[in-house]
């Protein structure tokens, strides 16, 4: 029994030295785990056909050995191709050795092999926990008892049964132990790699990282460490503290803010700021932490710093700027206001706000545009839009936001506003409105001299009846209006009886006293709007009245001859003592076409040359007969 025992141990070591050997084989790439679990393969086929060559020889020409553990592990960590690689070999040898027992032999190696590779299968590439393994090698066991239970019985295998359950026990213990192993292994590669990936992180890492012992002294440094301390590499600040590097003060400092954090528990940000003096003055955000064991003993202290310096000086840059901008914005003459996409107010400058001084609490960021406008129609900032158009007025101007344009609109209190929108790229609008009020009432005022002008050029400055050419043109429309009509236009010229006499004895002034007082009177006569009174040159006025036919105009001539006599302007130089007009009348009816405006002149001329000639003080209309006495004219020079 004691042999069967010493070949026990033979196989046991020799599924130890495969271990061992897998164990410290180099690792390849992780990249290829297929050629790993070939790899495997190989290493535990080997060790299967060591264990094959060394069986433990229970009975004379019974033989027995630990295949079962070499085979399976193959399968649980070379999951199906380590597994098939450790099989075959193992398969082709057991074959190559023959026997009786080669078939037996074959299935329990693939019965051993498919245990492994239904592990691996369960694990699917964890790492497997005690429990489990526990239960692998239970079924490993299970297999070997199968196989026991189904090989052929003989007087030989009895004595193989009856030490079944020692057999049992020791393929337990050995699979457990041996899988153990392999796993422990297989967690040390994983603990290795993800070590090596945070070494690869705190190395590449742009930010010092740094652990120092309690004492201060650095005890791992990445290259960020090295370049911000001004050192050639990692290794020439092992060992040695922030004394070793900065001035005391500074690094005195540090130390307290490291104490600080060693004798608390919670990690700290700190700003720190390094004076070099060749580049000047470095800001750093410095967060310390202690670094403790699992027992919690204090360890070290862990250094992340944080180069603060190009941020700072951004941070001030952009204040900088923005303070530029603000103070360019609230001096401008303009109201300016930013909408984003969602026509939400981003921004606008107090010129804006005063522009509009109803709603001006609704003009603040983050108000939406339309809150804006219902809330300046309520408050009747915008007037003169109907509130059933109210809607549709708001959303105008919602629209009118996302394309550019300019728009001038008036406010309640009288003021005009011009808004210029330009779209900005991010979907909002900027919007710039200037208060155009003087511009618009300058245009008015404009205007209003033009018209002004306008009149002017029409009206006789003294007397403030129409002009010679306002008259020309005047007549030329009615005469041109009269045209196939029955109603008649009738022109009447009405002279100043003897007025060179009345300047001799009264002056040029009251001459022009006189025209104006006349004017008045043949303004008084005008009263349809058509008719038009007129100084036609001289002491000479006419009246253009349109829609008058003969007999009316006649009798409209002979109440100005009457009230002009009425108005008893006294006239020393005139027979009559008073001021009075001579007046010719003349009309045309369907045939103006006929008559040019010069002949219709020179008839109402003709009559009144008639009126001169009866005496003055008259009225004469035009007769086509009528035979103008020269001689009778007496002296008057018109
Ligand atoms: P008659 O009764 O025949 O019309 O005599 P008359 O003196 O009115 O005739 P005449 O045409 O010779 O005189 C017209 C005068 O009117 C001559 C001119 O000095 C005067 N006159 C013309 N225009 C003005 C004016 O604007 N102001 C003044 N004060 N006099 C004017
Ligand atoms: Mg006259
Ligand atoms: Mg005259």
């Amino acid at each position: 029994m004691e042999a069967v025992w010493n070949h026990v141990l033979a196989n046991c070591a020799i599924i130890l030295f495969t271990i061992l050997a897998w164990t410290n084989v180099p690792q390849g790439r992780a990249r290829k785990p297929f050629v790993e679990r070939i790899k495997l393969g190989f290493f535990f086929g080997f060790g299967t056909l060591l264990v094959m060559a060394r069986p433990i020889e229970f009975e004379q020409g019974i033989y027995i050995d630990l295949r079962t553990i070499t085979l399976s592990i193959a399968g649980l960590v070379g999951g199906w191709p380590g597994a098939l690689v450790a099989a075959v070999m193992a398969g082709a040898f057991r074959l190559w050795l023959g026997g009786v027992g080669a078939s037996a032999g074959v299935a329990i190696i693939i019965l051993a092999a498919s245990i492994g590779v239904a592990g691996a299968w369960w694990l699917a590439g964890r790492l497997a926990t005690y429990r489990e393994l526990l239960t692998f090698s239970a079924l490993i066991c299970l297999g070997n008892l199968v196989v026991l239970l189904i090989m052929p019985q003989n007087h030989l295998t009895e004595a193989l049964h009856q030490a079944a359950g020692i057999w049992i026990g020791t393929v337990f213990v050995t699979t457990f132990l041996s899988s153990m192993a392999v796993f422990a292994e297989l967690r040390r590669r994983d603990f290795a790699k993800t070590l090596k990936m945070y070494e690869a992180v705190i190395r590449s890492l742009p930010e010092s990282m740094n652990v120092k012992d309690p004492d201060g002294r650095f005890v791992m440094v990445n290259p960020a460490t090295a370049k911000l301390m001004r050192v050639a590499s990692e290794q020439d600040l092992i060992g040695k503290t922030d004394h070793d590097f900065y001035p005391p003060e500074i690094a005195d400092t540090f130390r307290a803010d490291e104490l600080d954090v060693l004798a608390g528990n919670d990690a700290k940000t700190v700003e720190q700021i390094i004076v070099w003096p060749d580049s000047g003055e470095i800001t750093l955000s410095t967060l310390k932490a202690a670094l403790r064991d699992d027992e919690g003993m204090l360890i070290g202290l862990i250094t992340h710093n944080r180069d603060l310096t190009e941020k700072k000086e951004l941070a001030s840059a952009l204040a900088e700027s923005e303070k530029r901008a603000n103070a360019a914005l609230s001096n401008m003459a303009d109201g300016l206001i930013m909408f984003d996409a969602e026509m939400k107010v981003i921004f606008c400058n107090e010129q804006y706000r005063a522009m509009f001084p109803l709603t001006a609490d609704m003009r603040v960021p983050g108000i939406p545009a339309r809150q804006i406008l219902e809330a300046a129609m309520e408050r009747g900032e915008i007037t003169g839009i109907p509130p059933v158009e109210a809607k549709s007025f708001i959303d105008n101007a919602m629209s009118r936001l996302r394309q550019p344009g300019t728009v001038q609109f008036p406010l309640a209190d009288g003021r005009w506003v011009e808004s210029r929108t330009t779209p900005s790229e991010n979907g909002g609008c900027l919007v710039v409105c200037s208060d155009i009020t003087r511009a618009k009432r300058d245009e008015q005022e404009l205007r209003d001299l033009n018209e002004k002008l306008a009149e002017m050029a029409m009206t006789d400055s003294l007397t403030e009846l129409l002009n010679r050419r306002a008259f020309d043109t005047a007549l030329a429309t009615e005469m041109t209006r009269c045209i196939g009509t029955d109603a008649g236009l009738s022109i009447l010229l009405i002279d100043v009886d003897r007025f060179k006499a009345y300047n001799d004895t009264y002056g040029h002034t009251s001459g022009d006293d006189c025209l104006r007082q006349v004017a008045m009177a043949v303004r008084s006569v005008a009263r349809r709007p058509g008719d038009r009174a007129a100084r036609y040159g001289g002491e000479e006025m006419a009246l253009i009245l349109p829609n008058t036919r003969e007999e009316a105009a006649i009798a409209m001539a002979h109440d100005l001859r009457m009230r002009i006599r009425a108005l008893e302007i006294p006239h020393t130089g005139s027979e009559k003592g008073v001021v009075t007009v001579s007046i010719g009348v003349a009309t045309i009816g369907k045939l103006a076409r006929q008559v040019p405006s010069t002949q219709f002149i020179n008839r109402a001329d003709e009559a009144l040359y008639r009126a001169k000639a009866s005496g003055r003080d008259a009225v004469r209309a035009w007769e086509e007969e009528a035979v103008v006495e020269q001689s009778s004219a007496g002296g008057s020079k018109r």
